[in-house]
């Protein structure tokens, strides 16, 4: 229900929202913006999201042409949770005049950039988002909590402070993008004269300038490195610009999409993962990354009859694909403009430099325990490497008030940042802060058990 304060705040002033909602919501990624969408109907829960950003845009700087999302279009922001909602995808399609398109299109999976269009249009129906508000922290208030803001105007800049009570906070900041020390060491050294080191989040506006820099290393075993070598690749040896591929994987491995193994994602195999140590997790995380980070079979098998055709007629392709190799160290050479990489083979135990003129770093994202916490103390529970321990239904705090969206990789596996699962796990908050199910939650959804039946089961 939509009864939050109003959005626009004077120049350098301070608003103080008096009203104490049942949900403030702090991110507006799909997670944030699913858990709004799915707030919006019930007459019970009065709710207010803030984000920093001006406005919903997702990952912008992988928003590349033809590229679609890796779920299916029911892992929309809400259809999981309520197939009737109205802020479903079929129903963007249907108001948009795509839902003839799509259906003769057959195909389960959206255009990545589709999927922003809809979230963009759910936004814009939803008056409880508040978009240029960077939560500074979070703080306990007698029974409640008091969420403070800045305020940014267009450039950026702090025009204000808000203060938003609540008494459930709902935390959907999403992940960092993440490089490994040697390349971070690298970009932070790189002043402005030096070629580019960027994270892959940042690939399409670095494009053209990674085409002129006359080689390009590419660091990195998921998707987004597999995409940005496919996007380059073509137009790279057109111009004569090297594109080498470097992954500490010890293959090109792809995303594994086989029925059974897609039954982990659920509540099931959430039960079982959370229920093991925090030792056992941590290795068993590492032991499923070819669950979801792998790469789609698609693509790959793009990737090589693209090398096959550029490699007609015994034509040089200027690129080097290497698996099971670390960068291990990075340095900027000013004198060459070049950036010397540090690669060690896996296997071999090998070193050598490797030199290049511009770096991608598709090297993932991490979550951590937001500093807008601080202010909570040691009411906000974490394991023994400091981040949050997530319990089961998504709370960090005893007094179940503090609620995390895809920061409970660590906790829960698979599940975090999988656009399928966010409507279940919103349910399951909603749950929580309304004291009864708005919309029904799944127990079991795999035909499989994990784990030992009960006896005679
Ligand atoms: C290129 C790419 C493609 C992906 N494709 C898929 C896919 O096809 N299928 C799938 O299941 N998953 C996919 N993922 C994984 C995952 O679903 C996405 O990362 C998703 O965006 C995560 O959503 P989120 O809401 O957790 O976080 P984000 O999308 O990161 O949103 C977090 C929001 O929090 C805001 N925020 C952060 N800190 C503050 C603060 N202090 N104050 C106010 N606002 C703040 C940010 O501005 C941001 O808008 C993809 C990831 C990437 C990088």
């Amino acid at each position: 229900m939509s009864t939050a304060a109003p959005s626009t705040v004077p120049a350098t002033s301070h608003a103080d929202d008096a009203r104490i909602h049942d949900l403030v919501g702090i991110g507006i990624g799909p997670f944030g913006l699913g858990m709004a969408a799915l707030s919006e109907p019930l007459e019970d829960v009065d709710a207010i999201f803030l984000d920093q950003a001006p406005g919903f845009s997702w990952h912008p700087g992988m928003m590349l042409d033809g590229a679609t999302i890796q779920v299916p279009f029911l892992a929309d922001l809400v259809t999981m949770a309520d197939p009737t909602s109205r802020f479903s995808f079929l129903q963007f399609l249907k108001e948009t005049g795509r839902l003839y398109p799509f259906y003769i299109r057959e195909s389960f999976y959206p255009l990545r950039s589709e999927y922003d269009r809809y979230c963009r249009w759910v936004a814009e129906q939803l008056d409880t988002l508040r978009w240029r508000r960077r939560v500074r922290s979070v703080q306990e208030e007698g029974e409640h909590l008091l969420v403070v803001a800045d305020v940014l105007d267009a450039e950026g800049e702090i025009v204000g402070t808000e203060e938003h009570r609540g008494r459930h906070v709902v935390l959907g900041v999403g992940t960092r993008p993440a490089l490994p020390p040697a390349l971070a060491e690298l970009a932070e050294a790189a002043d402005q004269s030096a070629p580019p080191v960027i994270h892959s989040s940042q690939y399409l506006p670095a494009r053209e300038q990674l085409l002129d820099a006359g080689s390009v290393t590419i660091v990195g075993s998921g998707q987004s490195a597999a995409e940005i070598y496919r996007d380059l690749l073509e137009d790279a040896a057109a111009r004569g610009t090297r594109v080498d591929w470097v992954t500490r994987s010890p293959r090109f491995f792809p995303m594994e999409y086989t029925k059974l193994t897609l039954e982990m994602t659920s509540p099931e195999y959430t039960d079982l993962f959370r229920s093991l140590s925090e030792e056992r997790r941590e290795s068993l995380g590492r032991e499923q990354r070819t669950l979801y980070k792998g790469i789609s079979g698609d693509l790959i098998d793009d990737i090589h009859e693209l090398l096959y055709r550029l490699s007609q007629g015994g034509a040089e392709v200027p690129t080097t694909l290497l698996t099971d190799t670390a960068v291990t160290a990075a340095r900027h050479d000013a004198e060459a403009g070049e950036h010397v990489l540090t690669l060690e083979h896996g296997e071999l135990g090998t070193r050598r430099e490797h030199r290049t003129r511009a770096v991608v770093g598709a090297t993932g994202y991490r979550s951590s325990a937001p500093a807008l916490l601080a202010p909570l103390g040691g009411r906000i529970r974490r394991d023994s490497r400091g981040r949050l321990d997530v319990s089961r239904d998504y709370t960090i705090d005893d007094q179940q008030r503090i609620h995390v969206l895809n920061a409970e990789e660590h906790t829960h596996g698979v599940t975090a940042p999988d656009l399928g699962f966010g409507a279940w796990r919103a349910s399951v908050v909603l749950d929580a802060i309304t004291g009864r199910e708005p919309y029904p939650i799944e127990r079991r959804i795999a035909f499989q058990t994990f784990g030992l039946p009960a006896d005679d089961a």
